[in-house]
């Protein structure tokens, strides 16, 4: 027997941070109207105005220096430490902290950290901002330079291997998620088990019926509690599985 675990990521976990959420009070969407900048549409709209977004996020993100906090570093201790099998780690994220804590992650929503070529493909290091006039290095092509994230209207990525882990994990955890972005918000119901967490400030409006456990506080202080409990355990976990 094997007990995976899955665990889900969303913004709240980089709050500590200093990364903004979007749908908190004084996030970025009260400044922002998402299907203007961050979605598919808004991009073959006006992409002049997704990347005045963009560009302003990533040089706001190169001047915050902005590190990973103890809850990052804790799933990279649960990912090395886990004795009763694996840890695969979803983030919808796009700010690279799981990365730079020294995990394996899934960045189901891109990186904010790449822009991408749409006519060539060629990916590269999204370091200085993208002008819309400047040809692509690689094609020479114009205005076809973007963020290598996945906006609204677009398809997340590896949804396949999400799929299968999902299936195969016998506990699962989503951290610092309002639940509003799907498919994210249906992993805990699709998870299959009934060792389902939510971690979380406060409970999100929506979704929390979803979870058998609600851990609720900050994510720096629950998540390695959590960590330090699970690694604790000295037999493995009996299976919570549903199917
Ligand atoms: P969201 O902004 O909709 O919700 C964030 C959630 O985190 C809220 O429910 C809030 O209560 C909770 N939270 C805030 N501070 C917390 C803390 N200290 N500890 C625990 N929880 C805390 O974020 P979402 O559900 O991830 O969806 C928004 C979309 O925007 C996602 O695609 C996300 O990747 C993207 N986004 C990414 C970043 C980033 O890369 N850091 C930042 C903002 C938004």
């Amino acid at each position: 027997m094997t007990c995976n675990i899955v665990i889900s990521t969303g913004a709240g976990i980089s709050a500590e941070s200093g990364v903004r959420t979007y749908r908190d009070r004084g996030g970025l969407w009260q400044k922002y109207d998402p299907d203007v900048v961050s979605h598919i549409n808004g991009w073959r709209k006006n992409p002049q105005a997704v990347l005045d977004f963009k560009n302003e996020l990533r040089r706001d993100f190169e001047a915050g220096n902005y590190q990973p906090n103890a809850a990052h570093h804790a799933l990279t201790r649960l990912q090395r430490e886990w004795r009763w099998g694996e840890v695969t780690i979803i983030t919808q994220n796009i700010d690279g902290l799981h990365e730079a804590a020294g995990s394996t992650v899934l960045e189901m929503h891109g990186s904010g950290r790449k822009k991408m070529c749409e006519a060539c493909g060629h990916v590269s290091a999204y370091d200085a901002d993208i002008i819309l006039a400047d040809p692509c290095a690689k094609c020479g092509k114009t205005a076809s330079t973007r963020p290598m994230v996945v906006w609204f209207g677009e398809m997340p990525m590896y949804l396949d291997i999400i799929e299968q882990k999902l299936d195969e994990c016998g506990i699962f955890a989503a951290i610092g998620s309002s639940n509003h972005v799907m498919p994210a918000s249906l992993f805990a119901g699709a998870s299959g088990t009934k060792a389902t967490y939510l971690f979380n400030i406060e409970l999100p409006i929506v979704g929390a019926d979803d979870y058998h456990h609600h851990r609720l506080g900050p994510a720096t202080v629950e998540v390695p509690k959590w960590v330090d409990e699970l690694l604790a355990l000295e037999e493995e976990p009996p299976s919570q599985r549903l199917w």
